[in-house]
């Protein structure tokens, strides 16, 4: 019979040894069923390329680079313009669309966005659940936005 299904006498031996031996080391080691559930556990755990992991990690890392280096341009782009146009003017385009009716100012040239004193509500305390509101004092620019706001 087992050279019909293509198994040679040495496959047969082979087969025979090694059921004697994890029939030896079942009953030696013990296995429970709780080290089979764990073998278990452990075999359907998905595979995890770590190629896959690298470059997402690089690509990540990259990622934040490049934020902050747009956040520093745009900082640099901010301190240096005029928030003026060519002939001198004042540049500011108003935005009245707010709740406590103060203007806000935004600079076309530069997306500098300026703001009155206003409340902002930060994330509720992780303890208490309270409310966090903080008063946020005036855009040093803000005198720009009230000089446009006397113009129109
Ligand atoms: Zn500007």
């Amino acid at each position: 019979m087992p050279e019909q299904q293509g198994l040679t006498a040495k496959d047969m031996e082979l087969v025979k040894a090694f059921a004697t031996a994890f029939a030896e080391s079942t009953t030696k080691d013990k296995i429970t069923p709780e080290i089979i559930a764990a073998i278990v556990k452990e075999s359907n755990k998905p595979y995890v390329d770590p190629d896959f992991q690298a470059r997402e990690k690089r690509e990540r890392e990259k990622s934040r680079r490049d934020f902050h280096e747009a956040q520093r341009v745009t900082a640099l782009q901010q301190k240096n313009c005029a928030h003026q146009h060519k002939d001198g003017q004042n540049a500011l385009n108003l935005s009245h669309n707010f709740p406590d009716g103060q203007p806000r100012g935004i600079c076309p040239l530069c997306f500098l966005f300026i703001q009155p004193t206003h409340w902002e509500y930060l994330a509720p305390d992780p303890v208490t659940g309270a409310e966090r509101p903080q008063l946020v004092p005036e855009h040093p620019l803000y005198h720009l936005v009230r000089a446009k706001e006397v113009m129109s």
